[in-house]
């Protein structure tokens, strides 16, 4: 199944094959990755999943290890003799044993249950950079331009002297323009966890600063109630 959720359908989006039998979970992945710009294709099982990869052709399978019938370490030996495709399993356990079965089946690279969205993506990103060379050009909103590869922002021609956490700050605004993210939301995302503290407000007006000073005009906006969000007004 492939859903479009608040997206626009450009050309050349990853494909990406989710094999889940846990179904909330399928959908979850299916509604993260579309929000994210991927076009996903849900399977729940290992049979299922394989006729999905014939069919769909994807850029990169989410692959569970524990699924009914065929197992996932099977459906991945069962990829890899015919293609090349990135793998990553979703691990159920931290026993290093599953990681390296999954790893000696042809999986590049996994994650373990409960994981983080931000840290699959950022594994997700890691493969198709690797299998896409270029794919992923520089980001652009208003006069801002992010390259994700090399790590450099700049607005106009001033280039932007930011933190690991500012970039990744950026990043996540500069990948959904206009959208409000909650300051849970942002600290999930960019930090992993949620704490009670304040330093999502404290990194936000560092950047806005660093915004204000390379250029002219607010980018970066408070929403009262709601958050932040990067708009050209707010
Ligand atoms: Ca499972």
């Amino acid at each position: 199944m492939v859903l479009y959720i608040g997206v626009i359908v450009v050309a050349d989006r990853p494909k990406i094959l989710v094999v889940e039998d846990e179904e909330n979970l399928a959908r979850l992945l299916e509604l993260e990755l579309s929000e994210e710009g991927y076009d996903v294709v849900v399977a729940l099982d290992g049979i299922n999943g394989l006729s999905a990869a014939r069919e769909h052709s994807p850029d990169l399978v989410l692959l569970d290890v524990m699924l009914p019938g065929i197992s996932g370490l099977e459906v991945a030996a069962r990829l890899r003799k015919s293609s090349n495709i990135p793998i990553i399993m979703l691990t159920a356990r931290a026993e290093s044993e599953d990681q390296v079965k999954g790893l000696d089946a042809g999986a590049d690279d996994y994650v373990v249950k409960p994981f983080s969205i931000e840290v699959l993506l950022a594994k997700i990103r890691a493969q198709l950079r690797r299998t896409r060379p270029g794919a992923e050009g520089p980001i652009r909103y208003a006069d801002l331009v992010l390259n994700p590869q090399t790590r450099e922002a700049w607005r106009g021609t001033k280039r932007l002297d930011l933190s690991a956490r500012e970039f990744d700050l950026l990043e996540l605004f500069m990948r959904h323009p206009g959208r409000v993210w909650g300051r849970m939301e942002i600290e999930e995302r960019v930090w992993g966890e949620y704490g009670e503290s304040n330093v999502v407000d404290v990194y936000v007006g560092r950047l806005r600063r660093k915004l204000e000073e390379a250029g002219s005009g607010r980018l970066l906006y408070t929403v009262r109630g709601a958050g932040y969000a990067l708009r050209e007004r707010l």
